[in-house]
């Protein structure tokens, strides 16, 4: 089964959700570039406050700041079997970087990209009422996908918060990037062959099992 994989998709669309699940079932790390980036904004590193200011926005950090952190997290032992990539890349310049560091780090080539797709309304809906889970960044939704106990993390107890990127105005902008950035990627995912369509506006294990059976045939 497919282990280079990339999780393509709108913002909200459900890709961390669902990478967070495929890479327990199958044993790769999950490496998503807005949780690396939230994790040095929080320990206000030389790279969180350099992103900061785009990620409020709704933009994109820019290439080459990206693709040096990823460059160095998938260059890390863990990441020898496979990598399940959440979030990038999401601009045709990454989408190139990516495949030369796979190549320089004899790791062969992205192999499959579930590309979830829900209808923009949906989109708004979903990252409005979204709560993340400081300690690890386990995701819930305040009517789609309530945890257990309000404002607590079902996984690690944690505290769950509202992203500050994840207001109506925010999303709105990052809605408008990806159609103009990343939604290009599809094609150029496409063309080798390795895109899987995968319908978002179902249950969280509908979506799930739709992108285990499409894997299983890579
Ligand atoms: P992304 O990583 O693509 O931005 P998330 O996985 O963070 O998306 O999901 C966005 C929000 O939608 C979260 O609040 C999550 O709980 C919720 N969500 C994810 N998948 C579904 C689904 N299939 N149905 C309803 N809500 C979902
Ligand atoms: P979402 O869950 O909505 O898809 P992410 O957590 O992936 O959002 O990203 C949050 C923000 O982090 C983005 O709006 C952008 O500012 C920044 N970011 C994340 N990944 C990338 C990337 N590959 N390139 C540029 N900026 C990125």
């Amino acid at each position: 089964m497919a282990k280079q994989i990339v999780m393509l998709g709108p913002p909200g669309a459900g890709k961390g959700t669902q990478a967070k699940m495929l890479s327990e079932k199958l044993s790769v790390p999950h490496v998503s570039s807005g949780y690396i980036f939230r994790e040095n904004l929080r320990e206000q590193t030389e790279l969180g406050k350099h992103a900061d200011v785009y990620i409020n926005r709704g933009e994109l950090v820019p290439d080459d700041v990206t693709i040096a952190m990823i460059r160095e997290r998938i260059s890390r032992p863990d990441c020898d079997e496979g990598v399940l990539l959440d979030g990038f890349p999401r601009t045709a310049p990454q989408a190139e970087a990516l495949d030369e560091m796979l190549s320089d780090l004899n790791k062969g080539q992205v192999d499959a990209v579930p590309c979830i797709t829900v209808p923009d309304e949906v989109l708004i809906e979903r990252l409005t009422g979204r709560r993340t889970c400081r300690a690890q960044g386990h995701v819930f939704h305040i009517a789609f996908n309530p945890p257990k106990e309000a404002g607590k993390c079902d996984y690690d107890g944690s505290e769950l918060y509202q992203r500050e990127d994840d207001t109506v105005e925010t999303v709105t902008n990052r809605i408008r990037v990806y159609l103009k950035q990343t939604q290009p990627l599809i094609d150029y995912y496409q063309q080798r062959g390795v895109l899987l369509e995968v319908a978002g506006d179902q249950s969280i294990d509908a979506v799930f099992d739709e992108i285990m059976s499409a894997l299983s045939g890579v």
